[in-house]
């Protein structure tokens, strides 16, 4: 999900820089595929043309998301970027074409920002909104993957009049968001969005809670983990992946996934190791959207705590199925209600006992003491115990393991998504101005 950016961007005067344009660049010879190949996606039908857009440069696990959606549109498709970054190359590597409309006025705003700060920026908003609606009119649809491309996209829709679809990743609460952030989504969605998808009934509720829609009449669509690249790793000989990667070949080692940001409870996780003698941590993920202080906290909370070698700070990596089967357990620790939580199906798709924090899409995710662990979030004593328990039933843990892996290739699969995914687009390209997922009951 959406980063909490910096309070205070407009605290050094702003430079005024016009939009930077990327002109799309050629499909590449020979696309890397993301291991989904097209013909095992069922549908029926002209697909529509869609202008995907997302805020970010950085992959997080919404554009993770849009990654799969856009190589598979990606003879019929464009995405726009607000921002550019990592994600531009893995797209572009795919095969999809994409175009930045950067602004660096408007990238800065932040999701607790101010009425003041927000009008501060119009003028790059407009900027933005001008570019977006130009590029709109040559498609059937406009996909909003994030809320600064929902925002920009509702502004502009009278200049472009296609439908409107939002595949919504956030839960819209204040722990989040901003009161103003908030309001805005809330009027986006009523004037301008014709088709709302959300990626767990916990983001639809949230959804439901600040608009008045239904959150029955919302689809919902889970994200889609590729579990081939899963099988395509080894993991029989644990001891030479972890010699690969460079983590002690013989340590018990838990695993936690994710960009470090307080939210997501790295912290507890290392509260919850100095209570367990000699396991190990391996923190994968960097702090992608500015929180490098909470990851010089981490550093310094494991010295503190007198554990700083049994902890990993490995970085962020691309090659997660490796980094996963090298752990023992895989752990996630968010103290907010999660929307989703990719990193915990990619934990059951690498065979490995998943403990997570019970609370928001997560719950639909993990069933206790079925296909893994809940814990109380927060909490590093239950977390701890949680580890300790996995780590002297090993029988329980392979258990968890295994159902694990059958759960998430039977409700998780990419195939499923993208089928889903498809469907949504085609209902809303063959329902123009038919508002009724957005009007529900107002
Ligand atoms: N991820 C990655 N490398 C890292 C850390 C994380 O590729 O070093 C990926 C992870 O595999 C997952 C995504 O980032 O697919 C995070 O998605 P999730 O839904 O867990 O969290 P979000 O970023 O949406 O808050």
């Amino acid at each position: 999900m959406r980063p909490t950016l910096d309070a205070s961007p407009l605290a050094t005067p702003l430079p005024l820089v016009s939009p930077v344009f990327i002109d799309p660049v050629a499909a590449p010879a020979a696309p890397v595929s993301s291991g989904t190949p097209a013909s095992t996606v069922r549908h029926t039908g002209a697909l529509p043309r869609v202008l995907f857009v997302d805020q970010s440069g950085q992959l997080g696990g919404a554009e993770f998301a849009l990654l799969q959606l856009a190589e598979h549109c990606r003879s019929h498709s464009e995405v726009v970027l607000l921002s550019d970054g990592p994600f531009r190359t893995r797209l572009e590597a795919l095969g999809a074409r994409v175009q930045v409309i950067n602004d660096a006025s408007v990238s800065g705003i932040a999701r607790q920002a101010s009425a003041l700060n927000c009008l501060r920026v119009l003028p790059g908003i407009v900027r933005q909104v001008r570019a977006l609606a130009a590029r709109a009119r040559a498609f059937d649809v406009l996909f909003v993957n994030t809320q600064k491309a929902l925002v920009l996209g509702a502004l502009g829709k009278a200049l472009y009049r296609k439908p409107v679809i939002w595949y919504q990743h956030d839960i819209l609460t204040r722990e989040h968001f901003g009161r103003v952030q908030l309001s805005v989504i809330k009027w986006a969605v009523r004037l301008a969005v014709d088709h709302v998808v959300v990626n767990s009934q916990a983001s639809a509720r949230s959804l439901a809670a600040l608009t008045g829609l239904a959150a029955d009449s919302v689809p919902v669509v889970y994200n889609g983990i590729d579990a081939s690249a899963f099988d395509r790793v080894d993991g029989t000989d644990i001891g030479s992946l972890r010699q690969r990667l460079g983590l002690p070949e013989h340590a018990w080692l838990a695993g936690l996934f994710g960009r470090l940001a307080p939210w997501k409870g790295q912290h507890i996780a290392l509260d919850a190791l100095a209570r367990l003698p000699d396991a190990h941590l391996v923190l994968v993920g960097a702090p992608l959207f500015g929180e490098d202080a909470y990851a010089q906290r981490l550093r310094d909370q494991a010295a503190a705590l007198g554990i700083a070698e049994r902890v990993h700070f490995a970085g962020f990596q691309d090659d997660v199925p490796t980094w996963m089967k090298a752990m023992n357990v895989i752990l996630h620790t968010s103290t907010e209600p999660e929307p989703f939580g990719r990193v915990i199906v990619e934990g059951m798709a690498a065979g490995r006992p998943v403990i997570a924090a019970a609370a928001g899409g997560v719950t639909e995710i993990v069933r206790h003491g079925r296909n893994g662990w809940l814990v109380k979030p927060g909490d590093a004593a239950a977390l701890a115990e949680a580890i300790a328990v996995l780590r002297t039933d090993p029988a329980l843990a392979q258990r968890l393991a295994q159902q694990a892996l059958i759960d998430a290739r039977a409700e998780f699969s990419v195939e499923r998504y993208l089928e889903r995914m498809i469907d949504e687009l085609t209902a809303a390209m063959q329902r123009p101005g038919d508002r009724t997922n957005t009007q529900a009951s107002r």
